[in-house]
């Protein structure tokens, strides 16, 4: 991609500093300029298409510039766009938190609306907190986290985050959090196998609990898949274990489904497949499919009655966004919500999800660096190993996964790379064709990249 830089390209670079990025990359590697989306399909300024197997980092659901969704929008544009949310209420953000409490497990009928995910972290983190110290908990101070959490870039996001990557040079900064030792089936360090596994690997929150319950407030966790860690997958059973745990312990259980809900694990929402309630239930990304920033925190009566009191106790939440509730975000997610209700999406999901799996798995088998093809949903990673037996991961700074992630765009492709791993999470819209062509051109072109990589090497 050594061609010139097209007038678009050398504007952006000039002024604009990218997300997740080194910007000197940018020297050898500008930013595609994009101009028009259509169903899994982004077009770049010279028409160049890019299948878009990530859905735009998650969030997209049912394709770019999808017509029923961009309709809403725009009629919703036309009346109101939005409105103060304090003492101001609309009838999209009402019927998303009614459609929302309706949906989600039992018990969580309270919808507090924030605009970002981190931001709804820190809105669950914060709750969690003051919950406890209004019900004379005052000791519960700290939040036990996961190894290679993710939960968002926010300084109290970032402190329950276990990605160093993401957070080690802020560590002077952060909340003082408990850490327990993640799942992590493909190095299962009791080498069970996760259909079978009775999820041992839960005694290491266990034993955190069992030490500091005292002064915890909340567990927090993505249920099913620690995404940006990797694509790392664990059965549900560890979630019923860990929701027990919770109970017994008496600290809150927060559920970051914000890469996770909305049908992308083939429920609705991940905790489903486990059965559980958290006491906090995080969503975005998919929520406005992929359209507008808005997130929602779901909560339980019990939770909202410790804030509920005269003003002048001083127990309400007083924390607001300017855009909580944007109406417009709202009305996107409203149309969202009645696409799952009306157009049997989760069976879709799954459907495609059991399709996908097919041709993967037969892709990637045998495939040579390929350690593992794991999936869930219509979330599927392929983890490159330099040794297929030791599982010997390749060292980070030979970045293979960004290798190979821009050959693949080369190709009309827009797969990512998480350190090592690359992964699949395409739009649900996505056609028999376009998985084919999804699945085999990632095929060619790791093969193709490993027998250049040899032919350099040696
Ligand atoms: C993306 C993500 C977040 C953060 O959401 P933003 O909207 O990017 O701030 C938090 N938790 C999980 C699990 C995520 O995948």
């Amino acid at each position: 991609m050594n061609q010139a830089l097209t007038d678009l390209q050398k504007r952006d670079v000039k002024h604009i500093w990218h997300p997740c990025s080194q910007m000197k990359d940018y020297e050898a590697f500008p930013p595609i300029v994009i101009k028009k989306g259509q169903g899994v399909w982004l077009y770049d300024e010279h028409d160049r298409r890019y299948l878009d197997a990530v859905s735009s980092w998650w969030v997209n659901l049912f394709g770019h510039a999808n017509p029923r969704i961009s309709r809403a929008l725009s009629e919703q544009a036309f009346t109101l766009e939005h409105t103060i949310f304090a003492n101001f209420t609309h009838e999209p953000a009402i019927k998303v938190a009614e459609k929302l409490s309706a949906l989600a497990p039992e018990g969580l009928h309270k919808v507090f609306f924030a605009d970002n995910g981190s931001s709804a972290i820190e809105v669950a983190l914060k709750m969690s907190f003051q919950y406890h110290m209004q019900t004379g908990k005052t000791k519960k101070k700290r939040f036990l986290a996961l190894t290679d959490a993710y939960h968002g870039e926010t300084i109290g996001a970032l402190s329950v985050g276990g990605v160093e990557l993401y957070n080690e040079v802020y560590k002077p900064l952060l909340l003082d959090t408990v850490r327990a030792k993640g799942p992590d089936c493909y190095r299962c360090p009791f080498h069970k196998e996760p259909a079978s596994c009775n999820a041992p690997c839960s005694r290491f929150i266990e034993d955190q609990l069992k030490e500091h319950h005292e002064e915890i407030t909340a567990v927090i966790i993505e249920p099913l898949i620690q995404a940006a860690a990797g694509m790392k997958m664990y059965p549900p059973i560890y979630l019923q274990r860990l929701r027990a745990l919770c109970s017994q312990y008496d600290v809150h259980l927060i559920a970051d489904e914000i890469a996770v809900g909305f049908g992308r694990t083939g429920t609705l929402f991940a905790c489903e497949q486990a059965g559980i309630s958290p006491d906090f239930m995080c969503l975005s990304k998919g929520l406005t499919g992929g359209y507008l920033p808005l997130s929602a925190v779901l909560t339980t009566d019990q939770i909202y009655q410790a804030f509920y009191d005269d003003y002048g106790t001083m127990k309400a939440f007083l924390h607001s966004h300017s855009y909580s509730g944007n109406t417009l975000a709202c009305r996107v997610a409203l149309e969202v919500l009645t696409m799952f209700e009306e157009e049997q999406v989760i069976a879709m999901i799954q459907q495609k999800g059991e399709r996908m799996r097919e041709l993967a798995t037969a892709a990637f088998h045998e495939a040579p660096y390929v350690g593992e093809y794991r999936q869930v949903g219509l979330v599927g990673a392929i983890e490159l190993v330099a040794n297929r037996k030791t599982k010997e991961p390749f060292p980070s700074e030979e970045r293979i996964g960004y290798q190979i992630y821009q050959r693949a765009l080369a190709h009309g492709l827009l797969i990512r790379p998480l350190g090592n791993v690359l992964y699949f999470m395409p739009p649900y819209i996505i056609s028999d064709e376009e998985m084919i062509f999804m699945i085999e051109t990632t095929k060619e072109t790791i093969e193709q990249f490993f027998q250049d990589r040899r032919v350099t090497v040696e």
